[in-house]
């Protein structure tokens, strides 16, 4: 039975926390002591031979509980169930096998190196095998008795050996193996979960091994067994076990279709609790946008005419924006396919109506870039509205009359939004953190959402105002499945055209042999005046590394490759108004190259430079290649993109020949979904947006599915 409190928690749950309510079914007359049980938010260290220093270890994985664990899962599987004879793993030179120790020794190498020898027998014959620097070993390794091996051979030390195999000792002969008695490590397929120092896969095994037996009294499933039936789904806890403990592929890929199920049914009912709770407020209800003769003026005055894309996005705001209940939208639309000018076209018909419009960017640089374009284009259309920019030295003025206010997320949070903004657009929302995306969901016109936060209760959003429109936008490309489930499935707007006369960036996969040429290149266009992007490779460590890393970089291209041209510097490390300083020095061509982070600002708009150049590009995520190519191309010159890579992985160049092939950021982050999974294309991992693991956000059937279970949970509960 699906009990009405676990759903209720499962909607209410937190963005990026497990929602699943676990709990044990105690039997209250039984003593601790005698039978070992335990509950899921118990500390790890009360699982046999975890003690405060492992459970500190595994603090680094976000482990802390016995529910932790169990939902630390495995990301890929070894398998070693193929049990090759002693004389087929000669022949094959890599295996598991399974043999009796004859004897073990210690010596030294030469260079003063631990080396453990031992010699294995099956019926088939007898290996010798080696370890280096694992005296212990001597004593695992008993005489006599029974191990699995798994490894490679080689000839390195004269007679075939098999070079520092894996083992497990076992306590019956393989075939003969019940489920208590079977090996943990080898032998099967075995689980290979993300590690941290002093935390290896075999160690997790070990203790999972102890939890197993408690998994079905830990774990409650929220499914009723009606749902599971008609949906063909794995329980819960045998789905967790089969995570951990798989008896084949078929076993792994059910239960990830299950933990799969699991987390889009939770977008679905966050998002259905989401777009309940601001069903409930009231928002000011625009007047026809297409009766507006602000917007029909600054129409007029573009130098050019809007897209059918961006006709018909228009088109899905100005009726959402007309109702008396607050808009969700999404604009999802390619890098440069003109997404500001709808925004600017949205506030236009609020501040027709008398009311004011925030736009909210993630960066103070993008905050200004925002604030140039909007007001070239009202210049241009001869409209004579307020525009006020908010940055640190500045704050708000006049905030009764109809205006745009620009700003970054952080300063508006701190200030309270006009009584009448009608509309908030938050561009690059994807970039704001969890907590702050909680907050933006919550704000009200008239209060900051600092101080909306005090007044505001989480569970019972109390209606007291007046909610204002919401429109974000973003240019990555996710997959309309996944936005729709997110957003409501009329609520996406989505530009699927580049203005038109844009001209395709050319990309070109350029080989260490033929750096030097690409360089030559791009000197002379340079010379006639272009300018280039240089994105420093991804490294790996904090902000000051990578500042450090470019700044390096920038040095060596300043005295050894363009000593005649003029370098700027851009990292993360540098204050904003230095990097708005550059960036508009840039954009006014005092320099020729950009030497820049991969942090690049998303969205800055210089229409002059034509050439980028990305360096390692095989560590970048084709999404993120995709973001950083649409830097270029937004003039009327043709422009390129150069991924320089040392890669001779034929996956990577796969991948980098892929992109250079594709144009359309939708494409391209299909094929990395397909080929990286969804953490890797979105960022997510990192970024906390989405709780993702096992869905395939490529599956429309999957999105459905949640869709159907989501429903009837729902109804279960009502
Ligand atoms: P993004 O969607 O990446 O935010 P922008 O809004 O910055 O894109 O637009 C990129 C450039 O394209 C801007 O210079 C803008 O003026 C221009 N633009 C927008 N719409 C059109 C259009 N329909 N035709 C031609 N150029 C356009
Ligand atoms: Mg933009």
């Amino acid at each position: 039975m699906v009990s009405t409190k676990i759903v209720h928690n499962l909607q209410l749950s937190a963005l990026g926390d497990h929602p699943f309510s676990l709990r044990v079914q105690y039997n209250c007359s039984m003593q601790r002591k005698t039978v070992q049980t335990y509950s899921p938010a118990d500390p790890v260290t009360d699982i046999p031979l975890i003690g405060p220093s492992y459970a500190h270890a595994l603090e680094q994985l976000n482990i802390h509980t016995v529910k932790d664990l169990l939902y630390h899962f495995p990301f890929r599987y070894e398998d070693t169930r193929t049990i090759l004879s002693i004389e087929e793993l000669r022949t094959e030179g890599q295996g598991t096998i399974q043999g009796t120790v004859l004897s073990v020794s210690n010596t030294r190498t030469r260079n003063g190196r631990f080396l453990t020898k031992a010699l294995i027998e099956d019926g088939s014959g007898s290996i010798p095998a080696v370890w280096f620097s694992q005296p212990y070993l001597s004593k695992v390794l008993k005489r006599g008795e029974i191990f699995l091996f798994s490894g490679k051979t080689g000839e390195k030390w004269g007679p075939v050996t098999l070079m520092n195999p894996q083992y497990e000792r076992i306590s019956q002969d393989v075939f003969s193996w019940n489920s208590d008695s079977a090996p943990i490590h080898l032998g099967k397929l075995s689980p290979v979960y993300p590690e941290t120092r002093g935390i290896t896969s075999k160690w997790l095994r070990a203790r999972l091994k102890t939890l197993k037996p408690y998994i079905t009294e830990l774990i409650e499933d929220f499914l009723p067994v009606s749902v599971l039936e008609q949906e063909n789904l794995m329980d819960l806890p045998s789905a967790i076990t089969a995570l951990h403990f798989p008896k084949d592929e078929d076993d792994v890929r059910r239960a990830r279709e299950r933990l799969g199920a699991d987390e889009l049914v939770r977008i679905r009912l966050q998002t259905k609790e989401t777009l309940a709770a601001r069903a409930r407020w009231n928002a000011y209800e625009i007047k026809d946008p297409e009766q507006s003769t602000l917007i029909k003026q600054q129409l007029t005055a573009l130098p050019f005419s809007l897209t059918r894309a961006q006709t018909k996005a228009l088109e899905e705001i100005a009726e959402d924006i007309q109702k008396a209940t607050p808009m969700y939208r999404l604009l999802n639309g390619e890098v440069g396919s003109g997404k500001t000018v709808v925004s600017l076209l949205a506030a236009l018909a609020c501040i027709d109506s008398g009311y004011t419009t925030v736009i909210m960017a993630p960066t103070t640089i993008l905050a200004h870039q925002h604030y140039e374009s909007v007001t070239t284009l009202l210049k241009r259309a001869d409209i004579h509205v307020p525009v006020q920019l908010l940055t640190g030295e500045t704050s708000l003025s006049n905030i009764t009359l109809p205006q745009i206010i620009i700003g970054t997320h952080a300063l508006l949070f701190t200030t309270a939004l006009p009584n009448n903004t009608a509309l908030i657009v938050i561009d690059e929302q994807h970039r704001f953190g969890v907590v702050q995306r909680k907050k933006l969901m919550q704000l009200t016109a008239g209060k900051s959402a600092e101080a909306q936060e005090s007044t505001v209760s989480e569970e019972e959003p109390q209606p007291q105002g007046i909610l204002p429109h919401y429109l974000t936008m973003t240019a990555t490309p996710i997959p309309r499945t996944l936005t729709m489930a997110l957003y409501g499935s009329t609520s996406v707007s989505v530009l699927d055209e580049l203005p038109h006369g844009r001209i395709p960036v050319k990309t070109h996969v350029v080989s260490e042999s033929k750096r030097r040429d690409a360089y030559t290149w791009i000197g002379d266009k340079l010379e006639e005046g272009q300018q280039a992007f240089i994105i420093c490779p991804l490294v790996e460590g904090s902000d000051k590394v990578q500042a450090k890393a470019v700044t390096e970089e920038f040095e060596h291209l300043k005295t050894d490759i363009f000593p005649t041209t003029s370098l700027a510097l851009l990292h993360g490390q540098m204050k904003e108004d230095e990097k708005t300083a550059i960036l508009n020095d840039f954009k006014n061509c005092t320099y020729d190259i950009l030497v820049a982070t991969p942090v690049i600002e998303v969205g800055i708009d210089i229409p002059n430079a034509t050439m980028m150049i990305i360096e390692d590009a095989e560590r970048f995520g084709l999404a993120q290649l995709h973001q950083l190519r649409g830097r270029v191309g937004r003039g009327d010159q043709q422009a390129y993109c150069f991924l320089f890579t040392s890669s001779r992985n034929p996956d990577a160049q796969d991948r980098l020949q892929y992109f250079a092939s594709h144009q359309s950021g939708f494409d391209v982050a299909e094929y990395d979904l397909k080929r990286r999974g969804p953490g890797e294309v979105y960022g997510i991992r990192q970024s906390g947006l989405l709780d993702i693991q096992f869905a395939d956000l490529s599956d429309p059937d999957a999105f459905k599915q949640a869709q159907r279970i989501a429903d009837m949970l729902d109804n279960a509960v009502s």
